[in-house]
């Protein structure tokens, strides 16, 4: 049987903590009492703010600057987390960007950019954290992909093709550690209310979603902890769809 308590503190690393989701998971799985880094790209405050509330509440983390297309820096923000901590128990891939437009208008630059951001992000700052979990024979990973990554969205050839990508990955790398105790998974969300939808027209939005309104964060970053507890022990290579019904 499976030890279902948390022996010692667990460390997080949370991609894109600054932004809406990231924001949520992070100060979720600060409140289970796991110690969170927080990564952030460009903004600093509103990571900051958000190790302020983490802290205010009992919990506690650190801030960790990095370009998950950089994976120099990215490898460096992870080592000296391992350094510090010696381990990290979980590693949340939620940085991400998307910009749409039609293919047939898109600019080379807008296709490699967010699919460096959210897919080579992955295994940027994936691969030392596996051979790190690898060696503590521990470990959960949950990808953020993306309904459009499941059924596709029009406007969105390079957002649904990093995000289908994630899921294949997931699939893959969840195959390849299943043995040493370390899960892989995905969380598929739909529309939630963030800023990345700004701009996208949300009231008519709401009424092609089975549920009849928008995802907020708070309920992300419920199902990332559970796929992040001994108690999903079991559960790998799966993709969870979080999106009031829409597939
Ligand atoms: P958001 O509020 O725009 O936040 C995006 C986050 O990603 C920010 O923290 C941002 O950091 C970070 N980020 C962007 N590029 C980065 C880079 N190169 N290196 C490191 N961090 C980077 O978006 P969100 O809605 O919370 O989205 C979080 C994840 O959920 C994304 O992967 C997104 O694709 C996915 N998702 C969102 C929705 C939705 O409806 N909101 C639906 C499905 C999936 P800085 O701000 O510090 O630069």
């Amino acid at each position: 049987m499976n030890n279902i308590s948390i022996g010692s503190i667990e460390t997080a690393l949370v991609t894109g903590a600054s932004g809406g989701i990231g924001r949520a998971i992070a100060r979720n799985l600060a409140d289970s009492g796991r110690f969170v880094y927080l990564n952030y790209h460009s903004n600093e405050k509103c990571a900051q703010q958000t190790l302020d509330q983490i802290k205010k509440q009992g919990g506690n983390g650190a801030l960790v600057q990095f370009d998950v297309k950089d994976r120099d820096a990215a490898e460096t923000a992870v080592k000296k987390i391992i350094s510090e901590k010696e381990k990290i128990d979980i590693l949340v891939n939620n940085a991400g960007i998307r910009d749409d437009k039609l293919m047939v208008r898109m600019k080379e630059e807008s296709w490699h950019q967010v699919l460096d951001t959210n897919l080579t992000g992955f295994f940027n700052v994936s691969r030392l954290v596996v051979k790190n979990m690898l060696s503590k024979r521990y470990g959960r990973i949950i990808n953020i992909s993306s309904t459009s990554g499941q059924i596709g969205q029009a406007g969105q050839v390079n957002y649904s093709a990093s995000k289908a990508g994630l899921i294949g990955a997931t699939k893959a790398l969840a195959k390849e550690i299943a043995s040493r105790n370390i899960t892989v998974n995905a969380v598929a969300p739909g529309f939630i209310e963030t800023e990345m939808v700004d701009g996208v027209p949300l009231e008519q939005i709401a009424q092609s979603i089975p549920a009849g309104r928008l995802g907020r964060p708070e309920e992300v970053a419920d199902a990332v902890r559970f796929l992040c507890s001994r108690q999903a022990a079991y559960i790998t290579g799966q993709v969870l769809g979080i999106n009031g019904g829409i597939c």
